[in-house]
């Protein structure tokens, strides 16, 4: 008899970013003199701002006398953090988030896929296809039916809430990864209009959301009315201010939330989450928290705005620069990423090879973020400036010949 998660089984051999690094590596052992730009993986490159800096260093000098030391902290996260992100992150633009609806925790990798805990197995699944892979990923591993919900430039990469079928929950992610699209008010309406008429449970994830650059567009899916009944928001500070190293993010979960157990009870989304964490997570560390706090404050706003606007400017010239080479771009205005067309509909793997040999450019081909990926490919624009305007060059001199 078998002793395994056998859902594990059903899971492509690898997560995207393993594969693309094995490819990596057995390039570089085959021509080491080669040079490698890394336009593919969403890490960041700037290093913290300077008022981070100090907390941190601030953070570290409690921990070193015992009348400051701190263990472990709550696991939903310190009190003066959540306050702080409740006033900047959504009081500021007239969004009400109590503290207590707040659980700080140490990724939104692991809120995405740990959310996963509290629904059943037969639970069905909407997924935007092309997508961050986790969300398909960790429904898998639990067993859970997942449909695609295929978007592409035809409906602006924000797929219609289906006619046809019932969905139990759905994710959403704007601004998207892969494709840097942004949803509009109306969308997200209709989207949370959907849920509150069928019982639909929106996971909305907005990482991204720092680089929203149009007043008009939502940062939040609290800022749509109805969504404190059917929606659950994922926040990390890893794009938002060069946390992917520090590791801190957040995760919001309504009061109002509620779902119908079997036996027609009435379950509040909440209670689960904490009974969850309070079991299989003991807080994020006292260093991050303190770094979040700093991010949180007028002087980090002002500091990691300007760095989320230098990546900007990075992704308009990739953006620029994949439109003069005839490949059609998207993304990019409001967001780090440029989701753009292989040639002549070259397949995305095989793109993916020829960039790596030819032009020594690492770009995330697009097939690996779902079937409507195919024919596309993703660019970071978290790269250092001068080596992304190098790999445009690259690129296109590869693809002109
Ligand atoms: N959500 C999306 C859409 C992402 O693209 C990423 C990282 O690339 C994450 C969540 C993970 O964020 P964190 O670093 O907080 O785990």
């Amino acid at each position: 008899m078998s002793i395994v998660n056998e859902n594990f089984l059903r899971l492509d051999g690898r997560y995207l970013f393993q594969e693309i690094e094995k490819r990596v590596r057995a390039h570089t052992q085959s021509s080491p003199q080669a040079r490698i730009i890394r336009m593919g993986i969403g890490d960041v490159t700037c290093p913290l701002v300077p008022c981070v800096i100090s907390a941190m260093h601030r953070a570290v000098d409690d921990l070193s006398h015992a009348d400051t030391f701190r263990g472990y902290g709550p696991e939903r996260g310190y009190l003066w953090l959540r306050e702080a992100i409740a006033q900047q992150d959504y009081a500021s633009r007239g969004v009400v988030v109590s503290p207590n609806e707040i659980y700080v925790s140490d990724g939104a990798k692991s809120d995405t896929g740990n959310i996963t805990d509290l629904f059943s197995p037969t639970a069905v699944v909407g997924i935007p296809d092309p997508v961050y892979p986790v969300y398909v990923d960790t429904n898998v591993m639990s067993g859970r039916t997942v449909i695609g919900l295929p978007s592409d430039e035809a409906n602006d990469f924000v797929p219609l809430p289906p006619d046809d079928r019932r969905l139990d929950i759905v994710y959403l992610c704007y601004p998207n990864n892969p494709t840097g699209a942004v949803i509009t008010r109306e969308a997200l309406t209709r989207w949370v209009d959907y849920a509150l008429r069928t019982g639909t449970i929106i996971l909305y994830d907005s990482a991204y959301e720092a680089f929203i650059r149009d007043a008009a567009l939502p940062h939040s899916i609290f800022e749509i009315e109805g969504a404190r009944h059917c929606a659950i928001e994922f926040r990390s500070f890893s794009k938002t201010a060069g946390f992917t190293g520090v590791r801190c993010a957040y995760t919001v979960i309504p009061h109002e939330l509620h779902v119908t157990a079997s036996n027609g009870a009435s379950v509040r989304l909440s209670s689960l989450w904490e009974r969850r964490q309070g079991c299989k997570f003991n807080g994020a560390s006292y260093v991050s928290q303190r770094a979040a706090e700093a991010v949180c404050s007028p002087e980090g706003r002002a500091a990691v705005q300007a760095q989320t606007d230098h990546y900007l400017s990075t992704a308009r010239m990739i953006r620029e620069r994949l439109q003069q080479m005839g490949l059609r771009p998207c993304g990019g205005l409001h967001s780090p990423y440029v989701w753009a067309h292989t040639p002549e509909g070259m397949d995305s793997w095989t793109f993916f090879d020829l960039m790596l040999r030819e032009a020594g450019v690492v770009v995330t081909p697009g097939e690996g973020f779902g079937a409507c990926g195919r024919g596309r490919f993703r660019l970071s624009a978290f790269a250092d400036a001068d080596d992304a305007r190098e790999a445009m060059d690259c690129m296109e001199r590869v693809i002109k010949n």
